[in-house]
C-alpha cells in the first residue's frame, strides 16, 4: 500500500516541443534534468522529428536509463514529400496543432490511464495553455525565446496603446520608448520583423500577442537564461507571471548536474560532423572563426558568396556550417555547394552539420559568426566566445543589439550583408577590438557556470521549479 502511495503521487511530467531543432534540444535537456529530479517525463515529439533524432543520436540509449521516461509521437500531419523548411513554418505550426489538439485532450482527461500533473509545451504552442486549462492541467510553458524578446513580446501591447506601433515614419535608428528596461538601448531596427512591417494581419505578430496573452494564465514560465545576464528582463518578466524560472544555461546545468566531463550530449537532428573537431585540432589556439546561422534560417547565394568573400579577405581561418537546406526557397545546388567548398580549401572548412557545442569549447575557436539564435548566443556565452551577429527573425535581431549594447560581447552587423563590412567585422573581433570582448564575455562565462552549481541560482530556481511541480502532484 505504501509503495502504492508513493508511486500515485511521483509527478508525470508532458513536454512537448516546437517541431524544430532550439527547442527539441533544449526539452531533451529539461526532460533529463527532470529525470535526474526522479520525476516522470513524457516526451511528445513529431514521427519526422523522432525518426531524426533516432537516426543521428543516441537519445534512446541515454534515456533508457530514467525508468519513468518515455518517448510518445504523434504525426505532424504532413505529407512525406514536404520539404518541413521554416520558410513554411506557420504551415507545420497548425498542421502540428490539428493533430495535436484531440491528443492532448485525450490525455489530459481526468480518467486518462497515466495521470499528467502538468504539461511544459513552447509558450509558441499557446493552445496547449488553454486546452490545460479547459482539462484542470496546469500548464508551465517553457519559452525558448530570450527573456529580452519575451519581455519585447509583453509590451506590445503598450506599444500599440500608447501609439508608438504603428511607428510613424522609416527612421529605423529612432529609438524605442515603450518597453521599460529596454529604453535607450532598443532601436526600431532590432524589434522582431513583424513590427516594421504592415503587422495587425501578420502571423508572426498575432502568435506572439496570443503566446504572451497565455502567460499570466499559465502556472508558470521557464526560461532558458541565468540571473546574472538578464535580471532587468527577468524582474519585468515576474510582474507578469510571479512563478517565472530561470534555469539556463540548460546545457550546463545538465552538465553539472552529470558531473560530466565528457563531451556534451548531442540532440541534433542532422548527423554531426566530427571530422571538424579533427580539423579544428590542427589549428593554432584561437585562431579560427566558427561561422553558422543556426537550424532555420535560409540565405541566398548571393548572400553566401559576400561572405565567403569576407571570410576569406580576412585571412582568418574558417569553419562553416552550410546546412544542406540553408539556400532560400528551398533550392539545393550541389555544384554551387561543391564549388564553395572549393573555393575555400586551405582557408576554411565546410560542414553540413557540426557539433556545435563541442566546437565553441574547442581551444581554436577564437570567436563565433553567429545568426544570434538564443540557444546559440547561450552556448557562446557559456564558452565565452565573442561574436559577430548577423540576425534574421524571431528574437535575433533583440539578442543581436544586446550582444553588442549591454553585454558588449560582440559586434551586431544587423541586416547589412557586403563583404568589405563582413573582412572589417572579423578583424576587429579577431584582432583590433579582442581583448575587451574577450574580457566581457568571459566575465558572463564564469557566471555562467556558478548559475548551476549548488547555490547558484539556476539551480536554486530549478529547484523551486521542482518542489512547485512535486506541490502540483500532492
Ligand atoms: N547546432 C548544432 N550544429 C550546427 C548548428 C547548430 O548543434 O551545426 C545547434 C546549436 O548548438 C543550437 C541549435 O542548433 O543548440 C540552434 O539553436 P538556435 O536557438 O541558436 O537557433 P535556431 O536554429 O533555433 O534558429
Amino acid at each position: 500500500m505504501e509503495h502504492q502511495h508513493k508511486e500515485a503521487t511521483i509527478p508525470h511530467v508532458l513536454i512537448f516541443p516546437l517541431p524544430i531543432q532550439g527547442p527539441i534540444n533544449c526539452k531533451l535537456q529539461l526532460a533529463e534534468l527532470f529525470c535526474l529530479s526522479g520525476l516522470k517525463v513524457t516526451f511528445l515529439n513529431t514521427i519526422h522529428n523522432q525518426e531524426r533524432l533516432l537516426r543521428h543520436t543516441n537519445v534512446q540509449s541515454r534515456f533508457e536509463k530514467y525508468p519513468g521516461f518515455r518517448f510518445l509521437t504523434i504525426p505532424d500531419g504532413l505529407p512525406d514529400e514536404h520539404p518541413r523548411s521554416f520558410e513554411q513554418f506557420g504551415d507545420i505550426i497548425s498542421s502540428v496543432q490539428t493533430v495535436a489538439e484531440p491528443f492532448l485532450r485525450e490525455m489530459l482527461r481526468s480518467g486518462a490511464k497515466e495521470l499528467v500533473t502538468c504539461v511544459v509545451p513552447d509558450a509558441l504552442s499557446y493552445y496547449v495553455a488553454d486546452i490545460g486549462n479547459e482539462m484542470g492541467v496546469p500548464v508551465i510553458p517553457f519559452d525558448t525565446l530570450s527573456p529580452s524578446c519575451v519581455w519585447v513580446y509583453m509590451c506590445l501591447p503598450k506599444l500599440i496603446e500608447s501609439g508608438e506601433l504603428p511607428f510613424k515614419d522609416n527612421d529605423l535608428d529612432a529609438s524605442v520608448t515603450h518597453i521599460p528596461a529596454l529604453e535607450g538601448l532598443l532601436r526600431r531596427r532590432d524589434l522582431p520583423p513583424f513590427c516594421l512591417m504592415d503587422y495587425k494581419t501578420d502571423p508572426d505578430f498575432l502568435a506572439a500577442l496570443k503566446q504572451v496573452e497565455r502567460i499570466p494564465q499559465s502556472h508558470g514560465l521557464i526560461l532558458n537564461t541565468f540571473e546574472d545576464l538578464d535580471r532587468p528582463f527577468l524582474s519585468c518578466i515576474h510582474s507578469y507571471s510571479p512563478k517565472t524560472y530561470a534555469i539556463g544555461p540548460l546545457h550546463l546545468h545538465l552538465k553539472a548536474k552529470l558531473s560530466s566531463k565528457n563531451a556534451p550530449s548531442s540532440n541534433s537532428l542532422w548527423e554531426e560532423d566530427h571530422s571538424s573537431i579533427k580539423w579544428l585540432d590542427a589549428q593554432p589556439m584561437g585562431s579560427v572563426l566558427y561561422v553558422s546561422f543556426g537550424s532555420v534560417v535560409v540565405v541566398s547565394k548571393e548572400e553566401i558568396l559576400e561572405f565567403q568573400h569576407g571570410l576569406l579577405n580576412s585571412k582568418v581561418k574558417f569553419l562553416w556550417v552550410m546546412r544542406p537546406n540553408i539556400l532560400k526557397g528551398g533550392e539545393s545546388d550541389v555544384q554551387f555547394m561543391k564549388e564553395l567548398a572549393e573555393g575555400c580549401k586551405g582557408n576554411g572548412y565546410i560542414v553540413s552539420w557540426a557539433p556545435q557545442k563541442m566546437v565553441l569549447a574547442h581551444p581554436a575557436i577564437a570567436g563565433f559568426l553567429t545568426h544570434s539564435g538564443w540557444n546559440s548566443t547561450l552556448e557562446s556565452v557559456s564558452e565565452g566566445k565573442p561574436m559577430i551577429c548577423w540576425p534574421h527573425y524571431v528574437d535575433q535581431r533583440v539578442n543581436s543589439r544586446l550582444v553588442n549594447e549591454l553585454w558588449q560581447i560582440g559586434l551586431d552587423m544587423k541586416g547589412i550583408c557586403d563583404r568589405s563590412t563582413i573582412e572589417r567585422m572579423i578583424k576587429d573581433l579577431m584582432e583590433i577590438k579582442r581583448d575587451e570582448l574577450k574580457k566581457s564575455i568571459e566575465e558572463l562565462s564564469k557566471l555562467a557556470k556558478l548559475s548551476v552549481e549548488e547555490g547558484g541560482s539556476s539551480y536554486n530556481n530549478l529547484d523551486c521549479l521542482i518542489d512547485d511541480i512535486k506541490e502540483l502532484a500532492r
